[in-house]
């Protein structure tokens, strides 16, 4: 195949741009951010299953607290009927029997109120520990809602770029032989070095150092003849720098 050598450095110059897009394309589709955002969404997940445990611990104590409540205002209320009973008394055997309801009652209230000052504890605990679960969900819901914005930032200046590299790109394939850029392409899509600078009688797409025996067959190539890589194969482009 035969191309000017303009023709041949200027895909040196498309294949740099062509590095540059697939860069852009992985900032545009895998921002840096996504890893510990796909992270943060996971820990949220499990912070609120926990939450959902704490807060039911919490309606256990409360409902709990509420029954020692009201068995405390019941037993109140009977030993004030009974101590109003006692007041007006006249028989002395129901006075006994009711003195020793209220003495009963009195230590019934007793124990009750030691338990409802426990569960009142354990009530102001359990309300933190929700809290505190609830402040460590915000913390991951604000992080993750920060690198969300600046992961769309940077997608967005990747997706620009990449735009901007197209246009370039354009520029540059318009003004290369289509045959020749065909050339490229098709290497190209083989998914290895397409096109690579001769430099001090190295490749510059495999950084392998030629053969003198493959130099000297280079060197006898005319310019606008297609040569290519004898290690990886690319269309190799010669310049003055290239140790011939
Ligand atoms: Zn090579």
């Amino acid at each position: 195949m035969k191309a000017s050598p303009e023709n041949q450095r200027t895909l040196l110059e498309i294949a740099d741009l062509d590095r540059r897009a697939e860069q852009a394309e992985r900032a545009r589709t895998q921002p840096a951010e996504g890893v510990r955002i796909t992270e943060l969404a996971g820990l949220r997940k499990q912070q609120l299953a926990e939450l959902t445990t704490l807060a039911g611990a919490l309606d256990d104590v409360r409902a709990q607290l509420g029954r020692v409540e009201s068995d405390v205002a019941l037993a109140t209320q009977r030993r004030d009927r009974d101590g109003d009973r006692l007041a007006s008394s006249t028989d002395p055997k129901q006075a006994q029997a009711l003195e020793n309801e209220i003495d009963s009652l009195s230590r019934r209230i007793s124990m009750l109120e030691d338990t409802q000052l426990e569960l009142m504890g354990r009530v102001e605990e359990a309300e933190a520990a929700v809290a505190a679960q609830q402040a460590l969900i915000d913390q991951t819901q604000s992080e993750g809602a920060a690198l969300t914005a600046a992961a769309k930032t940077s997608m967005a200046a990747a997706e620009a770029e990449g735009e901007r590299i197209a246009r370039d790109r354009a520029a540059l394939a318009g003004a290369v032989a289509p045959d020749l850029l065909a050339e490229y392409e098709r290497r190209s899509a083989r998914g290895g070095i397409a096109v690579g600078l001769l430099r001090g009688g190295v490749c510059e797409g495999c950084r392998m150092v030629l053969a003198g025996t493959d130099l000297t067959e280079i060197r006898k190539a005319a310019p606008d003849e297609v040569v290519s890589c004898p290690e990886c194969g690319a269309i190799l482009v010669r310049t003055e720098e290239s140790g011939l």
